[in-house]
């Protein structure tokens, strides 16, 4: 089996995909590692693929996969997880910012620690405050707060997971913030973390702007709904749907015994509408709890674990 597969998301990177190429051949050879390295081309427009295709020819241990259009980082890495054939993958991205020089050390605490996931901390980073830093603490300070996982930098491109995982994880949207989140989800609890150099971009420009901050915490969102609820969505629903519903009723009944005790009429009653609306609004979280169960009674994964040993 191979020893390490470096997948490679790339979007617009031509002038530095030669560079990482070299370093990561340096590296490898020095530490003599079998290995191959995934580039996925999502869509770009600039010659990137033929500087892939030019280190496919003269190493065939380079690979290559183009988007016809530009889906995203996630779609990328997760068409290059499916193509890895690695004992250990490393993810990284193409624009030089993550060092090659980590992947040995990343190796080995996969390997001989048993890690199922290694996460880079990029703790002095190389990017503007302002835009970056700043945003980036507040958005691993809350994802850590929700997803009990111990990371400080769970958007560091540099990751190492262990062969296993990345078979048994999907990548959608914009997931990859995420990833070590997917992972422990799926049972991969064995998350740990490595310091590692972070460098100003070189070439090209950031791919992601401000609209990300907004998109990740919606992800998260639904990250940690699917986590809990995803297959019992009427656990959710219903829960919250019944205290709606319970609260209109029994307010409704008081607000008919007043009517009734001739305290006041009732369409003039504020309280008479208020609980109306609870128990309509309960009515329908019940009806969405209702089709968000139809939808996952037909859902293909319904019925799908992973299964760690058998005997
Ligand atoms: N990337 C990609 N598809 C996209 C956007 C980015 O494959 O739609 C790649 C990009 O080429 C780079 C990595 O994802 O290799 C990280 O992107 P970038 O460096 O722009 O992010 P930043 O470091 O600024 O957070
Ligand atoms: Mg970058």
């Amino acid at each position: 089996m191979t020893d390490i597969s470096i997948v490679v998301p790339l979007y617009n990177e031509a002038e530095s995909l030669p560079h990482l190429a070299e370093w990561i051949d340096r590296v490898m050879q020095e530490h003599g590692f079998s290995y191959e390295v995934v580039m996925v081309d999502d869509g770009s427009r600039d010659g990137s693929w033929q500087v892939i295709e030019e280190l496919h020819q003269k190493n065939p241990a380079y690979r290559g996969i183009k988007f016809r259009r530009n889906y995203g980082k996630s779609a990328a890495l997760n068409v290059g997880f499916a193509a890895t054939q690695g004992d250990v993958v490393i993810t990284m991205d193409a624009d030089l910012q993550d060092s090659p020089d980590e992947v040995p050390e990343l190796y080995r605490m996969i390997k001989e620690d048993g890690y199922d996931l290694v996460s880079g901390w990029k703790k002095k980073r190389y990017d503007s405050k302002l835009a970056k830093n700043i945003p980036s603490k507040f958005f691993n300070w809350t994802t850590r707060r929700m997803s009990g996982i111990k990371l400080h930098d769970f958007n560091c491109g540099l990751k190492a997971y262990r062969h296993e995982v990345v078979k048994s994880i999907e990548v959608y949207g914009e997931m990859h913030r995420y990833i070590p989140v997917i992972a422990k989800w799926a049972g991969f609890t064995k998350i740990g973390e490595k310091v590692v150099q972070h460098r100003k971009r070189e070439f090209g420009v950031t791919k992601f702007g401000m609209n990300r901050f907004i998109n990740g915490y919606l992800d998260l969102m639904s990250i940690m709904f699917m986590s809990k609820f995803g297959k019992q969505p009427m656990h959710f629903f219903g829960a919250i749907g019944s205290l709606s519903f319970l609260f209109g009723f029994i307010a409704l009944i008081v607000v008919l015994i007043m009517r009734l005790a001739g305290r006041m009429a009732l369409t003039n009653s504020v309280w008479f509408y208020l609980s109306m609306l609870f128990v309509l609004i309960g009515m329908m979280l019940f009806l969405a709890g209702f089709l968000g169960e139809l939808i996952c009674r037909n859902s293909s994964t319904r019925n799908q674990y992973l299964i760690e040993k058998e005997l």
